[in-house]
């Protein structure tokens, strides 16, 4: 299922100072890629999901899901596309509406209508999906952030998505919870669903099949990382800090070292120096 942008900018309504939040942007989102979008605050991270999912229409150009327009006055249709991309936003508890968490899973299936046995299939599927089917019939209120963020992504699983995009999902949590949620997202991309990352984290990027770095609402950089990352001072420049390791990875190659051209993390990063001298 494709994602096509085609020269779509967007301006909030009623702004004195309008400017553009997205300006004529093309781009087309791989099925069953890992893509990451990164960019400073404002850049339009924000804006670009919900045009993706029809939350937002295009002021200016079109926004077509599987070839479906989303600036359509068909309600279903629109429903459609929201449906297949499903959305989870920054703060966990912003986006819980049930005292229990299968019912919490549930409610979106429900409110399509789904039968009760495959409503059943789906909250199975979708707490084992994010490893969190011991919580069944607890409360969301006391688990920790990540937990709450595979919650958020297992009610959105359910309403069976093709796209799933993380808002800043991991952007509040400690790092174990960012890992719980990083690692949930690769394997739901290996199982075949396409997945649109927005964060701020660079070592969250690395792992991407593609980074697109947002900058005044266009799109500044757009590549694999290797490529994007490959220039440590670029990068700062759109505000965005690369890992250390990858820094010094990048100014080691500068000096002639030979290293691969994906490192993750500093054992990673030991090992290929070691290897080189
Ligand atoms: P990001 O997610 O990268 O931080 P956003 O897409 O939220 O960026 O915002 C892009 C631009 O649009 C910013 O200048 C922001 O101030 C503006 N903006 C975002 N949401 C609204 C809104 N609801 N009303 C008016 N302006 C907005
Ligand atoms: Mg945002």
């Amino acid at each position: 299922m494709s994602v096509i942008f085609s020269n779509v900018s967007y301006e909030y309504p009623a702004e004195e100072d309008s400017l553009l939040a997205v300006k004529n942007v093309s781009l087309e989102i791989a099925d069953g890629s890992f893509v990451c979008v990164c960019g400073e605050n404002g850049s339009g991270k924000s804006t670009l999901a919900k045009l993706m999912n029809g939350l937002l229409i295009p002021s200016e150009g079109e926004v077509t899901v599987d070839g479906a327009s989303t600036n359509t006055e068909d309600e279903s249709a629109l429903f459609a596309i929201r449906r297949k991309i499903g959305m989870v936003f920054q703060n966990p508890d912003n986006q819980m509406v049930a005292s229990i968490i299968e019912d919490e899973i549930a409610f979106g299936p429900e409110n399509l209508g789904v039968p009760r046995e495959e409503i059943e299939e789906r909250i199975a599927y979708a707490l084992g999906a994010v490893g969190m089917e011991e919580y069944r019939h607890q409360t969301p209120y006391k688990l920790s952030g990540g937990q709450k963020q595979r919650i958020a992504i297992a009610a959105v699983l359910a309403m069976r998505p093709e796209i799933l995009v993380l808002d800043e999902s991991t952007a509040m949590l400690d790092p174990k919870g960012r890992q719980e949620v990083l690692s949930v997202a690769h394997e739901l991309n290996k199982q075949g669903i396409t997945v649109v990352l927005i964060t701020h984290f660079m070592e969250e990027a690395v792992k991407a099949d593609r980074v697109i770095v947002m900058k005044e609402g266009s799109v500044a950089l757009d590549g694999t990382p290797e490529i994007v990352f490959s220039d440590p001072e670029r990068i700062k420049s759109y505000d965005l800090e690369l890992p250390v390791p990858d820094y010094v990875a990048a100014a080691l190659r500068k000096e002639g070292f030979s290293l691969p051209d994906k490192i993750y993390g500093e054992e990673e990063l030991a090992e290929a120096v070691c290897r080189s001298l």
